[in-house]
């Protein structure tokens, strides 16, 4: 028996929209490959009639008092907090990932509206008296109006949520374009705010692809754009806003390395390989893709990772499994392609992800860990991001030769180094080109208080998501400086204000 996919539509001013869309994308269950929903795709017109919402809601909320927004923003953390499962559900039905590891994101995503609580603090101005006799100045931030995030499919709601409560929180109103692939979650998160008592039309969801994004970019009220995606599209981005006046950032793709020492502890250079590697099927933009080996360690941690594999069950995220499905077939595929171009590049296939049992329906978009050995900077499979299962080892003989191999990466989003020894690691933490750094960690997301953001080909702008460089994002700085009249004022003086 078929069940009839379920409509996905806009939220726009509080309420779903009940217009009649041109165009639709298929939302899929990986792990069945069923057709589950239709997702309506906006029109120009449309995304400009939701930036017409926003513009209209930022007058009430973008003065409404620090407390009153602070509230809502307590209650968006309670209410999200107690709906965690059943949003978790909806990220595991669409995106794939396993539900402990949606749980996760959920949690994750969680922590930044409960930095966002704190708004009337982080708001705080400076204020100077008597700069000049009886002239005080001082700071304020104010919102810059409306702003649009756009996300991508992997992190459905903890990406969205990097920005959106930041946005509100300090004034501004918000389009959300979420990833066509899997908007079900993201749109019950949307929904989540309405009944915390945000005023209708400040967040507004419109789902779409390119047409959607076009107009965000390059409509004259939009006043910022958040975006995170892949790099080419990351670029595309920010090349089109800015060029349209507006500030941007625009988080790119990654291929994050791991770099293990001689000292390090090989069993916990394992297991994080192994978490990092495969975790979420590699659909993690901070996910370990190159293993970077010191002489003499990568037999002994290969035999270890091959170890660790073999104890892994991928299949249905409902079903307790490690490691889902990737997100489309498509995907699916292209990942499985750079599995066939890698054994003909020359790398030695050590774990074959193509093959093996997996715990779940047939049609389903499958691919289990895959292992490389000896891959080399030219190939594919090192160059390119996979974002899928797939491990390369690349053997070097000294901390100069990894450091250097980092370095020359065109990406800088997340590294991670293994070792013992808290000089190398202080060394490498100095010396290497990433913008976020794991000492035994290996997958170093920064908490919500401080800002996430890679360098290089990973992020376009020069701001970080959260944090209080997303506080700076989202605002715009203004500085006072006022005298109020005193009788004994000094009369007429043309020249240029001196502080005495
Ligand atoms: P994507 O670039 O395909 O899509 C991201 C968003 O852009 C989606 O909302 C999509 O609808 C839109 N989009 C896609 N093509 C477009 C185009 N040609 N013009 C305008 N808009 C377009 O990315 P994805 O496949 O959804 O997500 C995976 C990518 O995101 C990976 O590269 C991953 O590394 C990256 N990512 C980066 C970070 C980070 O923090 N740097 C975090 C998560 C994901």
């Amino acid at each position: 028996m078929s069940i009839e996919p379920a409509r996905i539509t806009h939220y726009i001013a509080g309420r779903d929209w009940d217009g009649d869309a041109e165009r639709t994308g298929a939302v899929r269950n990986p792990a069945t490959g069923a057709l589950t929903g239709r997702v309506d795709l906006a029109s120009a017109g449309l995304v400009g009639e939701a930036v017409t919402t926003a513009t209209a809601a930022g007058r009430h909320w973008g003065t409404m008092s620090l407390a009153r927004r602070a509230q809502v923003l307590f209650a968006f953390r309670e209410l999200l907090s107690a709906r965690r499962h059943e949003i978790a559900a909806l990220i595991t039905a669409e995106h794939g990932k396993v539900f402990d590891d949606a749980l996760g994101e959920v949690t994750r995503g969680l922590e930044v509206a409960e930095f966002a609580c704190g708004i009337p603090q982080l708001l705080k101005g400076g204020f100077s008296e008597n700069v000049s006799t009886r002239v005080d100045v001082y700071s304020i931030r104010q919102p810059v109006g409306v702003v649009a995030v756009i996300s991508p499919f992997n992190f459905p709601v903890m990406v969205p949520l990097w920005f959106v409560p930041v946005a509100l929180a300090c004034g501004n109103t918000v389009i959300l374009k979420p990833s066509e692939k899997d908007p079900s979650a993201t749109l019950a998160m949307a929904r989540l705010w309405s009944e915390a008592g945000l005023p209708d039309g400040a967040l507004n969801v419109v789902h779409g692809d390119k047409e959607a994004v076009d107009t965000l970019l390059t409509h004259p009220d939009v006043k910022a754009v958040s975006f995170v995606g892949s790099t080419p599209v990351a670029r595309y981005v920010y090349g089109t806003a800015t060029a349209h006046g507006k500030r941007v950032q625009a988080l790119g793709g990654a291929k994050n390395h791991l770099l293990v020492l001689p000292d390090a502890d090989l069993d916990l250079a394992a297991d994080a390989a192994v978490n990092a590697g495969f975790g979420s099927a590699g659909e993690r933009c901070m996910a370990i893709s190159a293993l970077v080996a010191v002489d003499p360690v990568a037999d002994e941690l290969i035999e270890k990772i091959n170890e660790r594999i073999g104890k892994l069950r991928t299949g249905d995220g409902t079903r307790g499994c490690d490691m889902g499905p990737l997100v489309t077939r498509e995907h699916r595929d292209r990942v499985a392609g750079y599995v066939a171009a890698g054994v003909a590049e020359g790398a030695t296939l050590v774990v074959d992800g193509r093959e093996g049992d997996f715990d779940g329906d047939p049609d389903g978009f499958w691919l289990g860990p895959t292992l490389f050995d000896h891959v080399t900077p030219e190939m594919s499979v090192y160059r390119d991001e996979i974002f899928g299962p797939v491990l390369c080892v690349t053997r070097v003989k000294s901390y100069e030769d990894g450091i250097s191999l980092i370095n020359a990466n065109p990406y800088g989003n997340g590294t991670a180094i293994f070792t013992n020894d808290g000089g190398a690691a202080r060394r490498f933490q100095h010396e290497v080109e990433v913008g976020m750094v794991g000492i035994n960690v290996p997958i170093p997301v920064p908490v919500a208080y401080y800002s996430f953001g890679g360098w290089k080909n990973s992020l376009f702008g020069d701001t970080h998501a959260h944090g209080t460089e997303g506080v700076h994002f989202f605002t715009r700085g203004k500085v006072v400086t006022s005298r109020w009249l005193d009788p004994r004022h000094g009369g007429l003086n043309l020249g240029f204000p001196r502080n005495d």
